[in-house]
């Protein structure tokens, strides 16, 4: 299980362009990665980000948030992108699978950018795409999310320990 992001940056708008560049479809997480949380909140700045990368790239949003459906058409007005709608959920390969065919890429041309181990990383990591994670925007208000960013720290630590032990993959 490789949960290590190929990249790292503090938010999308510090993402060096070069990683961007020559990638034919870029997946976006929403909350936390553009969005605050569970909301149709953007910053400005991300915003205009989003608008500038659009112009040259391909783009899509899946979130695994059970409030997607409601926010859907809000986001994607905003946004001028799809907000893909699947009965799966980040990591899932039959969803990386749906999204590539309805794109015509291949996975070692996608790129996934969100903030969080076990949904985006992973997803990119296993389905041969490339990994792009970011500092979660505005933090976790719910305390789900805080527990789940706990859990999945705690995790990550174990596995970094452990790794040695377990060998690759
Ligand atoms: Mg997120």
């Amino acid at each position: 299980m490789d949960l290590s992001p190929r990249y790292t940056f503090k938010d999308v708008t510090e993402i060096d362009p070069k990683v961007i560049q020559g990638k034919k479809l870029l997946i976006f997480d929403i909350d936390n990665t553009l969005f605050y949380s569970e909301t149709t909140k953007i910053r400005k700045d991300i915003l205009h980000w989003f608008k500038g990368v659009q112009k040259k790239q391909k783009v899509v949003c899946f979130s695994n948030s059970f409030t997607i459906r409601e926010r859907k058409s809000v986001i994607e007005s905003l946004l001028g992108c799809e907000v893909y709608l699947s009965r799966e959920r980040k990591p899932s390969k039959k969803l990386f699978g749906e999204i590539i065919e309805k794109y015509k890429v291949s996975a070692k041309d996608v790129l996934v950018i969100g903030d969080f181990h076990f949904t985006d990383v992973l997803f990119a990591n296993r389905n041969g795409a490339t990994s792009i994670l970011v500092r979660p925007i505005g933090g976790d208000h719910k305390l789900i999310l805080r527990l789940a960013r706990v859990l999945e720290n705690f995790v990550l630590f174990v596995l970094e320990f452990f790794s040695p032990l377990l060998g690759k993959d």
